[in-house]
Protein backbone atom coordinates (compact mmCIF):
# COMPACT_ATOMS: atom_id res chain seq x y z
CA UNK A 1 0.00 0.00 0.00
CA UNK A 2 0.97 3.18 -1.04
CA UNK A 3 2.26 5.26 2.53
CA UNK A 4 1.78 8.64 2.64
CA UNK A 5 4.28 11.63 3.91
CA UNK A 6 2.72 11.41 7.79
CA UNK A 7 4.31 14.82 7.94
CA UNK A 8 1.91 16.37 5.85
CA UNK A 9 -0.63 15.57 8.52
CA UNK A 10 0.86 17.61 10.88
CA UNK A 11 0.44 20.60 8.97
CA UNK A 12 -1.71 23.20 10.29
CA UNK A 13 -5.07 23.48 8.38
CA UNK A 14 -4.94 26.51 5.73
CA UNK A 15 -6.75 28.00 8.53
CA UNK A 16 -6.48 31.97 8.70
CA UNK A 17 -7.80 33.06 5.08
CA UNK A 18 -10.43 29.83 5.36
CA UNK A 19 -11.89 31.32 8.48
CA UNK A 20 -11.54 35.62 6.76
CA UNK A 21 -13.19 33.93 3.93
CA UNK A 22 -16.28 32.48 6.13
CA UNK A 23 -16.26 35.28 8.64
CA UNK A 24 -16.64 38.02 5.41
CA UNK A 25 -19.40 35.86 3.72
CA UNK A 26 -21.41 35.76 6.96
CA UNK A 27 -21.09 39.33 7.42
CA UNK A 28 -21.79 40.47 3.76
CA UNK A 29 -25.03 38.00 4.14
CA UNK A 30 -26.65 39.38 7.25
CA UNK A 31 -25.57 43.18 6.13
CA UNK A 32 -25.76 43.26 1.90
CA UNK A 33 -25.57 46.57 1.93
CA UNK A 34 -22.50 47.15 3.72
CA UNK A 35 -19.36 48.27 1.90
CA UNK A 36 -16.48 46.52 3.06
CA UNK A 37 -12.29 47.30 2.06
CA UNK A 38 -10.42 44.60 2.35
CA UNK A 39 -6.54 45.42 3.82
CA UNK A 40 -6.02 42.03 4.47
CA UNK A 41 -4.42 40.69 1.34
CA UNK A 42 -0.88 41.17 0.12
CA UNK A 43 -1.32 41.01 -3.15
CA UNK A 44 -0.31 44.02 -5.47
CA UNK A 45 -2.91 46.12 -7.27
CA UNK A 46 -1.73 48.32 -9.67
CA UNK A 47 -0.62 47.06 -13.27
CA UNK A 48 2.63 46.11 -14.72
CA UNK A 49 5.14 49.10 -16.26
CA UNK A 50 4.69 50.34 -19.35
CA UNK A 51 8.63 49.38 -20.34
CA UNK A 52 8.29 46.31 -18.88
CA UNK A 53 4.97 45.14 -20.69
CA UNK A 54 6.80 46.35 -24.35
CA UNK A 55 9.80 44.34 -23.11
CA UNK A 56 7.52 41.41 -22.33
CA UNK A 57 5.38 41.99 -25.70
CA UNK A 58 9.03 41.91 -27.83
CA UNK A 59 9.95 38.84 -26.60
CA UNK A 60 7.31 36.83 -27.84
CA UNK A 61 7.05 38.61 -30.74
CA UNK A 62 10.71 36.61 -31.00
CA UNK A 63 9.61 33.67 -29.71
CA UNK A 64 7.20 33.35 -33.10
CA UNK A 65 10.36 33.19 -35.60
CA UNK A 66 12.24 30.87 -36.77
CA UNK A 67 15.80 32.61 -35.74
CA UNK A 68 15.07 34.01 -32.63
CA UNK A 69 13.13 31.18 -30.86
CA UNK A 70 14.24 29.82 -27.87
CA UNK A 71 13.39 26.67 -26.38
CA UNK A 72 15.17 25.42 -23.13
CA UNK A 73 17.52 27.86 -21.41
CA UNK A 74 20.89 25.90 -20.86
CA UNK A 75 21.81 26.40 -17.73
CA UNK A 76 18.55 26.40 -15.99
CA UNK A 77 19.97 29.66 -13.60
CA UNK A 78 18.49 32.10 -15.94
CA UNK A 79 19.81 33.81 -18.94
CA UNK A 80 23.21 35.62 -18.05
CA UNK A 81 21.38 39.13 -19.49
CA UNK A 82 18.79 38.69 -16.02
CA UNK A 83 21.50 37.55 -13.99
CA UNK A 84 23.60 40.23 -14.87
CA UNK A 85 21.11 42.82 -14.52
CA UNK A 86 20.17 41.52 -11.16
CA UNK A 87 23.84 41.54 -10.01
CA UNK A 88 24.08 44.87 -11.04
CA UNK A 89 21.52 46.17 -9.41
CA UNK A 90 22.64 44.20 -6.12
CA UNK A 91 25.72 46.58 -6.59
CA UNK A 92 23.92 49.51 -6.85
CA UNK A 93 23.27 49.54 -3.64
CA UNK A 94 26.27 48.21 -1.82
CA UNK A 95 25.87 44.46 -1.54
CA UNK A 96 28.64 42.72 -3.37
CA UNK A 97 26.80 40.15 -5.86
CA UNK A 98 28.12 38.72 -8.87
CA UNK A 99 25.72 37.33 -11.52
CA UNK A 100 27.04 34.03 -11.48
CA UNK A 101 25.92 33.77 -7.65
CA UNK A 102 22.37 34.39 -9.29
CA UNK A 103 19.77 32.05 -9.91
CA UNK A 104 16.31 32.96 -11.70
CA UNK A 105 13.22 31.40 -10.95
CA UNK A 106 9.39 31.95 -10.58
CA UNK A 107 8.98 33.45 -7.25
CA UNK A 108 10.74 33.76 -4.01
CA UNK A 109 7.85 31.23 -2.72
CA UNK A 110 9.31 28.56 -4.40
CA UNK A 111 12.90 28.63 -3.79
CA UNK A 112 11.90 29.58 0.17
CA UNK A 113 9.92 26.15 -0.13
CA UNK A 114 12.66 24.03 -1.99
CA UNK A 115 15.51 24.73 -0.07
CA UNK A 116 14.53 22.57 2.34
CA UNK A 117 15.84 19.68 0.13
CA UNK A 118 19.53 20.55 0.39
CA UNK A 119 19.59 20.34 4.18
CA UNK A 120 19.41 17.05 6.43
CA UNK A 121 16.36 16.46 8.37
CA UNK A 122 18.55 16.37 11.60
CA UNK A 123 19.10 20.25 11.15
CA UNK A 124 17.46 22.46 13.93
CA UNK A 125 15.21 25.14 12.33
CA UNK A 126 15.23 28.78 13.86
CA UNK A 127 12.04 30.79 12.71
CA UNK A 128 11.25 34.28 14.03
CA UNK A 129 7.33 34.02 15.50
CA UNK A 130 5.48 35.94 14.24
CA UNK A 131 6.24 34.87 10.33
CA UNK A 132 5.52 33.94 6.62
CA UNK A 133 4.46 30.56 7.07
CA UNK A 134 6.08 29.00 4.27
CA UNK A 135 9.05 28.73 6.11
CA UNK A 136 7.42 26.53 9.29
CA UNK A 137 5.10 24.58 6.71
CA UNK A 138 7.99 23.16 4.47
CA UNK A 139 9.95 22.10 7.22
CA UNK A 140 7.13 20.54 9.08
CA UNK A 141 6.79 18.37 5.53
CA UNK A 142 10.08 17.00 6.23
CA UNK A 143 9.99 16.34 9.65
CA UNK A 144 12.75 18.97 10.70
CA UNK A 145 12.92 20.13 14.49
CA UNK A 146 11.84 23.92 15.03
CA UNK A 147 12.09 26.27 17.08
CA UNK A 148 11.30 30.19 17.39
CA UNK A 149 12.71 33.35 18.30
CA UNK A 150 10.32 35.49 19.73
CA UNK A 151 9.32 39.17 17.82
CA UNK A 152 7.53 41.21 20.46
CA UNK A 153 6.66 44.52 21.54
CA UNK A 154 9.99 44.78 23.58
CA UNK A 155 11.87 44.29 20.93
CA UNK A 156 9.69 46.24 18.10
CA UNK A 157 9.27 42.71 16.04
CA UNK A 158 12.65 42.11 15.40
CA UNK A 159 14.03 38.99 17.27
CA UNK A 160 17.71 38.85 17.72
CA UNK A 161 20.22 35.98 18.38
CA UNK A 162 20.45 34.29 22.17
CA UNK A 163 23.77 32.45 21.97
CA UNK A 164 22.28 29.68 24.92
CA UNK A 165 20.30 28.46 21.49
CA UNK A 166 21.69 26.72 18.84
CA UNK A 167 20.08 26.30 15.05
CA UNK A 168 21.34 25.57 12.43
CA UNK A 169 19.76 26.75 9.65
CA UNK A 170 18.01 30.35 10.38
CA UNK A 171 14.95 32.23 8.45
CA UNK A 172 14.56 35.74 8.55
CA UNK A 173 12.35 38.20 6.58
CA UNK A 174 13.74 42.00 6.51
CA UNK A 175 11.67 43.81 5.98
CA UNK A 176 8.93 41.55 7.83
CA UNK A 177 6.11 39.95 6.60
CA UNK A 178 3.55 40.80 8.93
CA UNK A 179 5.20 43.09 11.14
CA UNK A 180 6.88 45.53 8.85
CA UNK A 181 10.26 45.41 11.16
CA UNK A 182 13.39 46.31 9.45
CA UNK A 183 16.78 45.14 10.85
CA UNK A 184 19.20 47.46 10.92
CA UNK A 185 22.45 46.39 10.05
CA UNK A 186 23.56 46.27 13.21
CA UNK A 187 21.48 43.71 14.13
CA UNK A 188 21.71 42.02 10.85
CA UNK A 189 25.54 42.09 11.60
CA UNK A 190 24.29 40.02 15.12
CA UNK A 191 22.91 37.53 13.36
CA UNK A 192 25.91 36.70 10.85
CA UNK A 193 27.93 36.63 13.88
CA UNK A 194 25.34 34.00 15.41
CA UNK A 195 25.73 32.17 12.42
CA UNK A 196 29.28 31.96 11.72
CA UNK A 197 29.36 31.11 15.84
CA UNK A 198 27.24 28.29 15.08
CA UNK A 199 27.97 27.52 11.90
CA UNK A 200 24.35 27.64 11.11
CA UNK A 201 23.33 29.19 7.51
CA UNK A 202 20.76 32.09 7.09
CA UNK A 203 18.07 32.15 4.70
CA UNK A 204 17.24 35.60 4.03
CA UNK A 205 14.12 36.35 2.84
CA UNK A 206 14.27 39.95 1.37
CA UNK A 207 11.12 40.32 -0.77
CA UNK A 208 10.38 43.20 0.37
CA UNK A 209 13.33 45.38 -0.07
CA UNK A 210 12.30 47.43 -2.78
CA UNK A 211 10.22 49.07 0.13
CA UNK A 212 13.15 50.11 2.52
CA UNK A 213 13.55 53.82 1.74
CA UNK A 214 16.11 55.20 4.67
CA UNK A 215 19.67 54.65 2.94
CA UNK A 216 21.33 53.53 6.64
CA UNK A 217 18.80 50.24 6.61
CA UNK A 218 20.01 46.92 4.56
CA UNK A 219 17.87 45.60 1.51
CA UNK A 220 20.04 42.62 1.67
CA UNK A 221 21.86 40.27 3.96
CA UNK A 222 24.86 41.31 1.46
CA UNK A 223 25.23 44.88 2.44
CA UNK A 224 26.49 42.90 6.27
CA UNK A 225 30.37 41.58 6.03
CA UNK A 226 30.72 37.89 6.78
CA UNK A 227 27.25 37.73 5.21
CA UNK A 228 29.07 35.47 1.98
CA UNK A 229 30.28 32.93 4.48
CA UNK A 230 26.59 32.14 6.15
CA UNK A 231 23.60 33.27 3.57
CA UNK A 232 21.57 32.42 1.41
CA UNK A 233 18.95 35.48 -0.08
CA UNK A 234 15.81 35.02 -1.91
CA UNK A 235 14.27 37.90 -3.27
CA UNK A 236 11.61 38.75 -5.57
CA UNK A 237 9.80 41.04 -8.08
CA UNK A 238 6.31 40.20 -7.35
CA UNK A 239 5.99 43.34 -4.97
CA UNK A 240 8.68 45.14 -6.30
CA UNK A 241 7.18 45.58 -9.98
CA UNK A 242 4.01 43.82 -9.97
CA UNK A 243 4.98 40.22 -11.04
CA UNK A 244 2.67 38.20 -8.57
CA UNK A 245 0.25 37.05 -11.66
CA UNK A 246 4.15 37.21 -13.69
CA UNK A 247 6.07 34.77 -11.71
CA UNK A 248 9.82 35.95 -11.41
CA UNK A 249 12.66 35.85 -8.65
CA UNK A 250 16.17 35.32 -7.88
CA UNK A 251 18.44 33.61 -5.11
CA UNK A 252 21.93 34.33 -4.22
CA UNK A 253 23.95 31.55 -2.91
CA UNK A 254 27.12 32.66 -2.77
CA UNK A 255 30.05 30.83 -4.31
CA UNK A 256 32.03 30.47 -1.29
CA UNK A 257 29.40 29.54 0.87
CA UNK A 258 30.32 25.43 2.09
CA UNK A 259 29.46 23.02 4.88
CA UNK A 260 30.92 20.14 5.55
CA UNK A 261 29.10 16.47 4.63
CA UNK A 262 29.37 13.55 7.23
CA UNK A 263 32.21 12.06 5.55
CA UNK A 264 34.19 15.29 6.43
CA UNK A 265 34.16 16.73 2.88
CA UNK A 266 33.84 20.27 1.72
CA UNK A 267 30.15 20.64 0.01
CA UNK A 268 29.80 23.84 -2.17
CA UNK A 269 25.95 24.41 -1.27
CA UNK A 270 25.84 26.45 -5.07
CA UNK A 271 26.60 23.24 -6.16
CA UNK A 272 24.07 21.16 -4.61
CA UNK A 273 21.60 24.00 -4.88
CA UNK A 274 22.18 23.86 -8.63
CA UNK A 275 22.22 19.92 -8.91
CA UNK A 276 18.70 19.96 -7.03
CA UNK A 277 17.77 22.35 -9.33
CA UNK A 278 18.94 20.98 -12.63
CA UNK A 279 16.74 17.63 -11.65
CA UNK A 280 13.92 19.53 -10.46
CA UNK A 281 13.06 22.93 -12.61
CA UNK A 282 13.46 24.15 -15.90
CA UNK A 283 13.96 27.48 -15.60
CA UNK A 284 11.61 30.74 -16.27
CA UNK A 285 9.79 31.28 -19.25
CA UNK A 286 11.98 33.77 -21.69
CA UNK A 287 9.62 36.25 -22.32
CA UNK A 288 9.44 36.81 -18.40
CA UNK A 289 13.24 37.00 -17.56
CA UNK A 290 13.02 39.78 -21.24
CA UNK A 291 9.96 41.87 -18.58
CA UNK A 292 12.24 41.04 -15.63
CA UNK A 293 15.45 42.40 -17.54
CA UNK A 294 13.57 46.09 -18.42
CA UNK A 295 12.72 46.25 -14.47
CA UNK A 296 16.40 46.73 -14.10
CA UNK A 297 16.72 49.35 -16.84
CA UNK A 298 16.76 53.09 -15.60
CA UNK A 299 13.18 53.69 -17.42
CA UNK A 300 12.17 50.18 -16.11
CA UNK A 301 13.33 51.68 -12.44
CA UNK A 302 11.42 55.19 -12.93
CA UNK A 303 8.25 53.68 -13.63
CA UNK A 304 7.98 50.93 -11.25
CA UNK A 305 9.33 53.34 -8.13
CA UNK A 306 5.86 55.48 -9.19
CA UNK A 307 3.79 52.01 -8.11
CA UNK A 308 6.33 51.65 -4.80
CA UNK A 309 5.77 55.46 -3.51
CA UNK A 310 1.91 55.25 -4.18
CA UNK A 311 1.83 52.41 -1.77
CA UNK A 312 4.48 53.74 0.48
CA UNK A 313 1.52 57.32 0.18
CA UNK A 314 -0.68 54.14 1.55
CA UNK A 315 1.49 53.07 4.47
CA UNK A 316 1.94 56.67 5.86
CA UNK A 317 -1.83 57.53 5.75
CA UNK A 318 -2.06 54.18 7.36
CA UNK A 319 0.60 54.94 10.04
CA UNK A 320 -0.55 58.58 10.51
CA UNK A 321 -3.97 57.67 11.63
CA UNK A 322 -2.47 55.24 14.04
CA UNK A 323 -0.01 57.63 15.29
CA UNK A 324 -3.27 60.22 16.01
CA UNK A 325 -5.15 57.47 17.70
CA UNK A 326 -2.10 56.92 19.92
CA UNK A 327 -1.83 52.90 18.49
CA UNK A 328 1.38 51.72 18.83
CA UNK A 329 2.85 49.76 15.52
CA UNK A 330 5.58 48.59 13.70
CA UNK A 331 6.06 48.93 10.19
CA UNK A 332 4.54 51.49 7.77
CA UNK A 333 7.77 53.55 7.04
CA UNK A 334 9.95 51.04 4.90
CA UNK A 335 7.80 48.27 3.98
CA UNK A 336 4.18 47.99 2.79
CA UNK A 337 2.62 46.52 5.59
CA UNK A 338 1.42 47.83 8.96
CA UNK A 339 1.42 45.78 12.47
CA UNK A 340 -0.58 47.22 15.04
CA UNK A 341 -1.26 46.50 18.48
CA UNK A 342 -5.28 45.53 19.07
CA UNK A 343 -6.81 48.31 20.95
CA UNK A 344 -7.86 48.29 24.78
CA UNK A 345 -5.85 44.57 24.45
CA UNK A 346 -8.20 42.98 22.36
CA UNK A 347 -7.48 39.14 20.52
CA UNK A 348 -6.70 39.17 17.44
CA UNK A 349 -10.30 37.73 16.04
CA UNK A 350 -11.92 39.56 18.59
CA UNK A 351 -10.31 43.41 17.26
CA UNK A 352 -11.36 41.47 13.82
CA UNK A 353 -14.87 41.08 14.44
CA UNK A 354 -15.08 44.57 15.56
CA UNK A 355 -13.58 46.25 12.34
CA UNK A 356 -15.45 44.22 10.03
CA UNK A 357 -18.95 44.76 11.90
CA UNK A 358 -18.45 48.64 12.87
CA UNK A 359 -16.23 49.92 9.86
CA UNK A 360 -16.55 47.03 7.50
CA UNK A 361 -12.93 46.92 6.89
CA UNK A 362 -10.98 43.59 7.00
CA UNK A 363 -7.30 43.19 7.82
CA UNK A 364 -5.92 39.96 8.69
CA UNK A 365 -5.21 38.62 12.26
CA UNK A 366 -2.22 38.51 13.96
CA UNK A 367 -2.44 35.04 15.32
CA UNK A 368 -2.89 33.81 12.37
CA UNK A 369 0.75 34.41 11.74
CA UNK A 370 2.83 32.50 15.45
CA UNK A 371 2.11 32.86 19.01
CA UNK A 372 3.43 36.37 19.37
CA UNK A 373 0.73 37.89 16.35
CA UNK A 374 -1.96 37.26 19.28
CA UNK A 375 -3.28 41.00 20.12
CA UNK A 376 -2.26 42.03 16.78
CA UNK A 377 -2.67 42.97 13.62
CA UNK A 378 -2.03 43.47 9.75
CA UNK A 379 -2.98 45.85 7.57
CA UNK A 380 -1.66 46.30 3.80
CA UNK A 381 -0.68 49.39 1.72
CA UNK A 382 -1.27 47.95 -1.71
CA UNK A 383 -4.95 49.13 -1.88
CA UNK A 384 -6.48 51.62 -4.26
CA UNK A 385 -5.62 55.27 -2.22
CA UNK A 386 -9.38 56.22 -1.78
CA UNK A 387 -10.50 53.50 -0.35
CA UNK A 388 -7.08 53.54 2.35
CA UNK A 389 -8.22 57.21 3.35
CA UNK A 390 -11.98 56.08 3.72
CA UNK A 391 -10.95 52.89 5.76
CA UNK A 392 -8.46 54.79 7.98
CA UNK A 393 -11.63 57.84 8.41
CA UNK A 394 -13.86 54.68 9.55
CA UNK A 395 -11.23 53.33 11.75
CA UNK A 396 -10.88 57.01 13.35
CA UNK A 397 -14.49 57.18 14.03
CA UNK A 398 -14.91 53.41 15.94
CA UNK A 399 -15.02 53.46 19.81
CA UNK A 400 -12.78 51.84 21.73
N1 LIG B 1 8.38 35.99 0.97
C1 LIG B 1 7.52 36.74 1.65
C2 LIG B 1 7.92 37.25 2.98
C3 LIG B 1 6.26 37.02 1.13
O1 LIG B 1 5.39 37.77 1.84
C4 LIG B 1 5.91 36.52 -0.14
C5 LIG B 1 4.61 36.78 -0.74
O2 LIG B 1 3.71 37.36 -0.21
C6 LIG B 1 6.84 35.73 -0.81
C7 LIG B 1 8.08 35.48 -0.24
C8 LIG B 1 6.52 35.07 -2.11
O3 LIG B 1 6.66 35.88 -3.18
P1 LIG B 1 6.61 35.36 -4.66
O4 LIG B 1 5.38 35.95 -5.27
O5 LIG B 1 7.87 35.86 -5.28
O6 LIG B 1 6.56 33.86 -4.68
Amino acid sequence: MVKINENFLKLQKNYLFIEIAKRIKAFSAANPDADIIRMGIGDVTLPIAPVVVKAMKDAADEMGVKETFKGYEDSGAGYDFLREAVANYYKSFGADVNADEVRINDGAKSDCGNIVDIFGDGNTVLVTDPAYPVYVDTNLMSGRKIIYADSNEANGFAAMPDDSVHADLIYLCSPNNPTGSVYTKEQLKQWVDYAIRHEAIIIFDAAYESFVSDPDLPRSIFQIEGAKKCAIEMCSLSKTAGFTGMRCGYTVVPNDLEVVSEGGEKVSISAIWGRRQGSKFNGVSYPVQRAAEAVFTPEGQKQIREAIDYYRENAKIIASTLDEMGIYYTGGKNSPYIWLKCPNGMGSWEFFDKLLSEANVVGTPGAGFGKNGEGFFRLTAFGDRERTKEAMKRFKAMKF
